[in-house]
């Protein structure tokens, strides 16, 4: 088995490695003949490491590698109130000894206190992070640009990075977690025919992509549910993340859009907005599991996983990995949507 040599990337150790596989017994008693004959597995990095752990902080360690490589004394990062990649950053950040400033954009419709002081904002704050909030439409990426220039006219050095740690070099991250799940799974005896993850910055799926294709395998063993941008926009982010991290490896090989697979059909009305589907998911795996998916990322992708096993799409005794990403905080800031006592 060919394995990604990442080992030149300076790197921060935020999560131990690998992170368990383990198959979804109890959903899968739950759901009987409705299966086709599917098994489904799921990667747990929701649980490893610190902060709360979750998918961020695969990038995060690769990230806060480089900031600590170039001599940066602060990171910066941009996302929603609620984002996951801001609570793990100001957690990363107080890990490896770095300041943190958080721009975060209330880019959700929501003002209620759950939303806007609880769950993963409330972590912010917790872990010291320096946090500013801006109006929905504000260009965070550009303030938080524009916070580097102060710090550095003070001497100070910040090291920025965008929404959802999706540079390439975050990228990086889940290349190697391509590389991992593949080593895993030889090593379990299994063969995925599907690797599912929820796609928000597009930088879980694209690492994907360029770990498969650097080590010569079929890009589309990755396949997404897109829970922010619509899907076109979805795909081309994610093929032109894909190439630019391809590029930062190493790699000969570049990515098509028919490399992308990716379905934008469970994003229901916007990002963050409650769906049916999400619900039905993330109550179905509590109850039958014990494990917690998110409201608006992994509920919303594991809801797509549902609907194609039960529509058949996978083949009688195959077996699919999902990747558990996280946000459990995110379960606090939508309580009203989560705490209905019907099944
Ligand atoms: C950010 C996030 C994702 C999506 O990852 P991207 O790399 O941004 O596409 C999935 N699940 C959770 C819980 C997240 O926080």
């Amino acid at each position: 088995m060919t394995r990604l040599d990442l080992a030149r990337f300076p790197r921060l150790p935020f999560l131990a490695q690998p992170t368990p596989i383990e198959p979804l017994d109890g959903l899968m008693r739950h759901l009987g003949a409705a299966l086709n004959g599917v098994r489904i597995f799921v990667k747990r990095d929701d649980v490893a490491g610190i902060g709360l752990g979750g998918n961020k902080l695969r990038k995060l360690e690769y990230l806060l590698g480089a900031a600590k490589a170039e001599g940066a004394d602060t990171a910066i990062t941009v996302g929603a109130i609620q984002s996951n990649h801001a609570r793990l950053t100001a957690a990363a950040s107080a890990q490896a000894g770095l300041a943190c400033e958080l721009f975060l954009t209330r880019s959700v419709p929501r003002q209620d206190p759950d939303y806007t002081g609880n769950g993963n904002r409330l972590l912010d704050d917790v872990f010291g992070a320096t946090v500013h909030e801006l109006p929905g439409e504000a260009d965070s990426l550009a303030a938080a640009e524009a916070r580097a220039a102060e710090l550095k006219a003070e001497g100070r050095h910040a090291y920025v990075f965008p929404s959802g740690g999706s540079s390439p070099t975050g990228c990086l991250g889940y290349a190697n977690a391509a590389s991992e799940i593949l080593a895993q799974a030889e090593a379990m005896g299994l063969t995925f025919a599907q690797i599912i993850t929820a796609n928000g910055s597009a930088g879980t799926h694209a690492g994907l992509v360029a770990g498969l294709a650097a080590m010569g395998l079929d890009p589309v063993l990755a396949k997404s549910f897109a829970v922010l941008a619509e899907e076109n926009r979805a795909r081309a982010e994610v093929l032109e993340k894909a190439n630019a991290t391809l590029a930062l490896i190493g790699a000969e090989r570049r990515v098509s859009p028919d490399d992308i697979n990716l379905d934008g059909r469970h994003r229901g009305p916007g990002y963050g907005i409650p769906t049916e589907g999400m619900l039905e998911a993330v109550r179905l795996v509590a109850r039958t599991e014990g494990k917690l998916l998110d409201p608006v990322y992994s509920g919303k992708a594991f809801a797509g996983l549902l609907h194609d096993v039960r529509a058949g799409l996978y083949p009688s005794g195959s077996s699919v990995l999902f990747l558990m990403t996280g946000g459990t905080p995110g379960v606090f800031a939508y309580k009203d949507t989560l705490a209905g006592r019907g099944a």
